[in-house]
């Protein structure tokens, strides 16, 4: 059977793009995803993101040491499953400031990307539980919703923040972004949303559309200028090349993708050649600009059972479960972190530049310390980091590991902000109305005051917030590496569709962001013409 179109990487970008094209039933498309299937009933709970960053589902990655963070190497968890991210994350449904957007016309030159412009496309994705009005919708595949039932100490941090002078907001992706309270969750009746189950799903019966999982794609294979197809390894190790009539589109996320590209040929010529890969088109740009959200965190001893670190004991597992499976309330429909907000560290900025994520317990995420007694934790992540790093190859096996270098605060502005992010968690964590909750800090932990301490402690501690983009960034200019309709520069039939367009980082988890952008590519790649604008 031959197919129109070729998406590589079942990631929300490449199950949205799925379901987009194959609703027009004379088109062929065929969706490959080199992980396996989302079948298990973890990938369906909300707290099943306890496991998600130690390795279940994983590519099994870490960065390069990172030269200013002391040559720390971070796990560096990337999904490789159906639905991508968006089956192993922690459901935060939030889509950043309209100012983020608005930057992508005016600095990176990408017309029709402008706030006001891509509002429609995250309307048309969502089915909101509780919301409708200017920003939000119901009606689409992509269930939102609010936390099922916030444990007391979710409650307490948000008086706590408040006590800390930032204001109470309910609605972080409405008119003003600033604030602190509950996060949306990409959940719908206390199970996960993925863009597997939200976009796939529904298209499964669909005769036009081919799922294939376990099958990871070795290069796009280019012919007189032109992308033609993809060779494709198989569960067994045969290797076939699949053409695409129309086009190839590259959807294998901010590390995939220019890996995809590097390992085709499609990148820079010197560091091609360095990895032993024969030059197709030199495209400079490809694997550059790499950003990301580092996390730096505080611990804190609770005085009791606030959160839900003790219920990994078996009887409580067993309870929760049964809370779960007969009722949807109880642990097992927390995401873990559902509390949080947006605040600031420069007070220049030109919007909220720090977010904090609340999370339910210790050790929740892969190399976070896990506590003895119950703990709880407060992430403060740098939104707008200036810094940038590198997607490369480390040879042309293309079942070695990437380079991946973020290189995570070689601008001393992001340290410094981090910093300040980091005194700003603690902060609110010594406020009145956590007292009854929180007995004391353990991380940094009391004796840590000065930025030299505070930054050898992130040395130590610091994580990914899994946020990487930009790594194919679009723009108008001849060195960005796709153009504003997402046309890889320089090559027909070709198009890199998911979080590695985006020129910069939004201020906020990438998900959302990254599912707008397959949905408004969706309209350029069918020719249709783009939503009207948001009357706000
Ligand atoms: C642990 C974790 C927690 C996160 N938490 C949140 C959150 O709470 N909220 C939020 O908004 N965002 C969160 N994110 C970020 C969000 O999930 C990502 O921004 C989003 O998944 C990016 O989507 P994508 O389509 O660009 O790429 P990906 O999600 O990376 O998907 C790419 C897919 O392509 C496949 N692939 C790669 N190479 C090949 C190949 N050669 N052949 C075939 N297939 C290939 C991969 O296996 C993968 O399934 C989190 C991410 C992670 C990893």
């Amino acid at each position: 059977m031959g197919y129109d179109y070729v998406i590589v990487g079942g990631g929300p970008a490449g199950c949205v793009l799925a379901g987009r094209l194959s609703e027009d039933p004379t088109i062929k498309v065929l969706l490959l995803e080199a992980g396996g299937g989302d079948w298990n009933p973890l990938f369906k709970m909300p707290a099943g993101f306890a496991k998600m960053t130690k390795g279940v589902a994983s590519w099994g990655w870490s960065t390069v040491p990172q030269k200013h963070l002391d040559g720390r190497v971070i796990w560096y968890t990337q999904a490789k499953i159906i639905g991508g991210g968006s089956t192993i994350n922690a459901q935060l449904y939030t889509r950043g400031n309209a100012r983020d957007y608005d930057a992508w016309v005016t600095e990176a030159g990408c017309p029709g990307w402008s706030y006001r412009e891509v509002l429609p496309y995250f309307k048309r994705s969502e089915d909101n539980q509780r919301l409708v009005n200017a920003y939000h919708s119901y009606g689409g595949p992509l269930g939102v919703s609010y936390p099922v039932n916030p444990v007391p100490i979710s409650f307490a941090f948000v008086r706590a923040a408040q006590e800390a002078g930032i204001p109470f907001n309910d609605d972080f992706n409405g008119a003003v972004q600033d604030g602190i309270g509950h996060y949306q969750l990409t959940t719908r009746d206390a199970i996960r949303s993925s863009a597997s189950s939200a976009f796939l799903k529904p298209a499964r019966g669909r005769r036009n559309l081919t799922v294939r999982t376990g099958a990871q794609a070795l290069k796009v294979a280019v012919e007189n200028g032109r992308a033609v197809g993809v060779s494709v390894a198989g569960p067994a190790g045969r290797i076939e090349t699949i053409r695409a009539e129309r086009e190839v589109i590259v959807s294998c996320g901010a590390i995939g993708s220019p890996r995809l590209l590097q390992l085709s040929g499609i990148g820079p010529a010197d560091a091609l050649r360095k990895a032993g890969v024969a030059v197709v088109h030199d495209l400079a740009s490809v694997g550059g600009n790499l950003q990301d959200h580092l996390d730096l965190y505080v611990i804190a001893e609770c005085t009791g059972d606030h959160t839900y670190d003790r219920v990994a004991r078996l009887h409580r597992t067993i309870w929760a479960g049964m809370q779960y499976l007969l009722f949807k309330t109880g642990p097992v429909t927390s995401t873990l972190f559902e509390t949080g907000g947006f605040w600031y560290a420069d007070p220049n900025a030109r919007s909220p530049d720090i977010q904090f994520h609340l999370g339910l317990g210790t050790g929740i995420e892969a190399g976070v310390a896990q506590m003895r007694n119950p703990g709880v934790t407060l992430n403060s992540a740098f939104l707008r980091p200036r810094s940038r790093g590198t997607v490369r190859l480390a040879s042309a096996d293309p079942a070695a590991a990437p380079l991946i270098d973020p290189n995570y605060w070689a601008d001393p502005y992001d340290r410094q902000c981090a910093l300040k992010g980091l005194r700003l968690a603690r902060e609110i964590m010594r406020q009145p109305a956590l007292k009854p909750f929180v007995l004391a800090e353990r991380l940094p932990g009391v004796g840590l005051e000065s930025d030299q301490e505070l930054a050898q402690y992130a040395y130590r501690s610091c994580k990914t917030d899994h946020h990487p983009v930009g790594t194919c960034a679009m723009g108008s200019g001849p060195d960005a590496a796709t153009t504003p309709d997402l046309r890889l520069r320089g090559l027909e039939a070709l198009r890199v569709v998911d979080a590695s367009v985006m020129p910069f980082v939004p201020s906020c988890n990438t998900n959302a962001p990254t599912i707008m952008v397959a949905e408004k590519a969706a309209d350029m790649i069918l020719g249709r013409p783009p939503l009207a604008a948001a009357p706000i």
